[in-house]
């Protein structure tokens, strides 16, 4: 579902444009071993009030079990494995959009942090995603009602990942 004007042309979601090729050749993404880690944050069942930006194309999000070689794989229903596009490209969620970048929770504070087992981290300057981590926190998380932002919280402790760099601190909702 496309939503005309829904987006600004001045205030198009920020897009992480790891190259298609990399992510065929790659094919992490979208494919989960223990949800609801990881996952979208609008195909968890317990989302409650979160921004529309983690859904915009407002589509059910779900997550398909299947076993790969003795192992069960989750694998989001959004995805077309055969071209290892996501079906709701270009509105697809925020958290999967800005991806190696992730939302998370350190200490009980939360933060913006970079998956560095994504191969994409090693082609681009820590720089470039310092960058992009304030381009969140200033057009996204400061605009967010507080209520929003404590329910996000709730699904970032969620994600727990060993090989992550705090890149930025994002200011705690107010109690
Ligand atoms: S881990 Fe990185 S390179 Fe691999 S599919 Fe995901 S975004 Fe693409
Ligand atoms: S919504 Fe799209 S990009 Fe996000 S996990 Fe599902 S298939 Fe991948």
């Amino acid at each position: 579902m496309t939503r005309p004007g829904f987006w600004p042309s001045e205030n198009k979601m920020p897009l992480l444009d790891v190259p298609h090729a990399l992510c065929q050749s790659c094919r992490q993404c979208c494919h989960f071993l223990s949800p609801p880690e990881m996952t979208p944050f609008a195909s968890r069942t317990k989302t409650g009030h979160i921004p529309v930006e983690f859904n915009p194309a407002g589509e059910a999000i779900g997550m398909v079990k299947e076993n790969r070689e003795g192992f069960p794989v989750w694998t989001c229903s959004r995805l077309n494995e055969t071209s290892a596009v996501c079906r709701s490209w270009p509105e697809h969620p925020l958290d999967c959009r800005i991806y190696p970048l992730v939302f998370t929770l350190d200490g009980g504070d939360p933060f913006i942090a970079l998956d560095t087992t994504c191969p994409y981290t090693v082609q681009n300057p820590l720089a470039f995603f310092q960058k992009k981590a304030l381009e969140l926190r200033d057009r996204y998380w400061n605009h967010w009602t507080e209520p929003q932002k404590k329910a996000l919280c709730q699904q970032f402790v969620l994600d727990t990942f060993p090989d992550r760099i705090l890149l930025l601190r994002l200011p705690n909702p107010e109690q």
